[in-house]
């Protein structure tokens, strides 16, 4: 039979950029790639049909495109040059070290750029391989799913193709490719990049890339530099409010890794909060912390810093410019987190007194060591208006202190009491906020020890779960268990 040829309709606007922002170049090929997984909803956003992956010859066709093997019709291989500040500390020039940007495909909802992740060396590679490891790729492709699914900005994952090629890292590993989804993968790094050289006009440009690809309504401000950064600003403050209220921790917010967009980008050490723990770290490699759950928000604000002082030549006075920021990130933050908590607790009103009972929850949280998504769900199944002992057990058998958990209990239910709403109504609310199912390391390490050896059908399976996180699925209850005693050591750095 004839091979398939995806058909896309390529529109690639950032290789229009001057050629100063990139490295046209195509992919490495990888020996004999196959399919590992992918993603029926991105495909759908990008026209392609998964039912015809089924068929053996098709999907090794399709490998061959994902994999880089064979350029895809249209599109235009090309590495971005970025710099940034990792851990706190300038970094100078990185870039595309292993990712290649195939451009834009123009569909009804919009432009949704291809990037090949691991697909070789590039001018921006430095002593790296420009190769990922099956391990993570697998990791960033469930992840990307799972927060879509749960409703918070991020790129997306069409898929991951893997090659039985080696690759070293802490130990010899085989190569992968993900291929990521979103309209731009710019960066606060592709702003920095050219403030440090200098070069205005290069600032200039990009923004304005920026604003007329993505954010054409900024053009009927005043001042389009200061709505953008306001909006980047607030778009941010968004994100970091949702990871917050799901628990989920990135682990590397370097400024390379802050997307222009306000989308979550670059997964690799994250991590979702299991026993609470406000400090916890999930990066194995950051060992002061400064990535730590409860640093997330702050960070997300000196990164904006960090954007805005990129932007200095297009914006005003430096102290206004940090003052629009300031007032955008932080307001929109506090309002989002509030509303996201409040809905996580049940609750449809603001009342005196909100903000001490959110942090007597937190602290609750904390002194008990509760596993922070089976909290909230085992909490959305109560009753709020009076005590029964059978519901009940659901969150008491979860508390160490059975005292202390009830009194907070206590005054939950007096708190929801306050908004006389209908408690049938309140529980299908929290239900469709607080999920069941989230990404557990060690749901992903089943699933990537499965795939190591061959059998890549827990990645499917697993993805069909975090697709519908808010939903029972009685089918796959054992992916809301908490972590089994062999998790307990498993660790994730930058190595990946
Ligand atoms: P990350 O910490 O993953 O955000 O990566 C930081 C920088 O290192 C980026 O410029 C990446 O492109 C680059 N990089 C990371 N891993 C590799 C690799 N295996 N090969 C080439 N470049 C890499
Ligand atoms: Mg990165
Ligand atoms: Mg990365």
């Amino acid at each position: 039979s004839e091979a398939w040829v995806p058909q896309l309709n390529f529109d690639n606007s950032f290789g229009r950029l001057p050629a100063s922002f990139y490295t046209r170049l195509a992919p490495t090929p990888l020996p004999a790639p196959y399919l590992v997984c992918a993603s029926p909803e991105t495909a759908a956003l990008l026209g392609i049909d998964i039912e015809a992956l089924a068929d053996t010859e098709t999907a090794r066709s399709f490998a061959e495109y994902f994999a880089g093997n064979r350029p895809l019709p249209g599109s235009d291989s090309l590495a971005a040059v970025y710099s940034g500040h990792q851990f706190g500390v300038w970094a100078g020039q990185l870039g595309d070290g292993r990712a290649h940007l195939l451009g834009g495909v123009r569909m009804p909802d919009g432009i949704f750029e291809l990037q090949l992740k691991g697909a070789g060396e590039t001018p921006y590679s430095r002593r790296a391989d420009g190769r990922a490891v099956l391990r993570s790729s697998i990791r960033e492709f469930l992840c990307s799913e799972a927060m879509a699914a749960l409703g918070i900005p991020t790129t997306r994952a069409l898929c991951v193709v893997g090659s039985n090629y080696p690759v070293r890292r802490e130990t010899m590993e085989t190569a992968a490719v993900v291929t990521r989804v979103a309209p731009s993968f710019v960066r606060f790094g592709s702003f920095e990049h050219w403030n440090s050289l200098d070069r205005d006009a290069e600032v200039k440009q990009l923004a304005d890339y920026v604003i007329d690809n993505f954010r054409p309504a900024l053009r009927d401000s005043d001042k389009p530099y200061e709505a953008l950064l306001t909006d980047v600003a607030q778009r941010t403050g968004i994100m970091i409010a949702h990871w917050q209220a799901v628990g989920f921790m990135h682990g590397v917010m370097n400024t390379d890794n802050m997307s222009i967009l306000g989308l979550t980008l670059d997964y690799g050490p994250f991590g979702f909060m299991e026993a609470f723990d406000a400090a916890h770290i999930c990066n194995h490699s950051d060992d002061r912390g400064r990535y730590a759950f409860h640093q997330q928000p702050r960070i997300g604000h000196w990164n904006l810093l960090a954007l805005t002082h990129a932007m200095r030549s297009l914006v005003g006075p430096l102290e206004e410019a940090r003052d629009i920021i300031d007032k955008a990130y932080v307001g929109a933050f506090e309002s989002h987190f509030m509303q996201l908590i409040r809905a996580k607790l049940g609750f449809n009103t603001e009342q005196p007194g909100d903000e001490e009972f959110f942090s007597e929850t937190f602290n609750l949280l904390q002194a008990q060591h509760l596993d922070y998504t089976s909290f909230f769900r085992a909490l959305s199944h109560l009753s709020g208006n009076a005590r029964d002992a059978r519901l009940d057990a659901g969150l008491r058998d979860q508390f160490l202190d059975r005292e202390s958990g009830d009194a907070w209990l206590q005054q939950w239910r007096e708190r929801l009491a306050l908004e006389a709403s209908d408690d049938g109504a309140r529980q299908a609310r929290m239900l469709a906020t607080n999920p069941k199912y989230i990404l557990r390391n060690w749901l992903a390490e089943v699933a990537i020890r499965e795939a190591r050896g061959g059998d890549f059908s827990e990645v499917a399976r697993l993805l069909d779960c975090l697709r519908k996180p808010f939903d029972e699925q009685p089918h796959y209850q054992s992916y809301a268990a908490l972590p089994p005693d062999w998790a307990a050591g498993l660790e994730v750095s930058c190595s990946s």
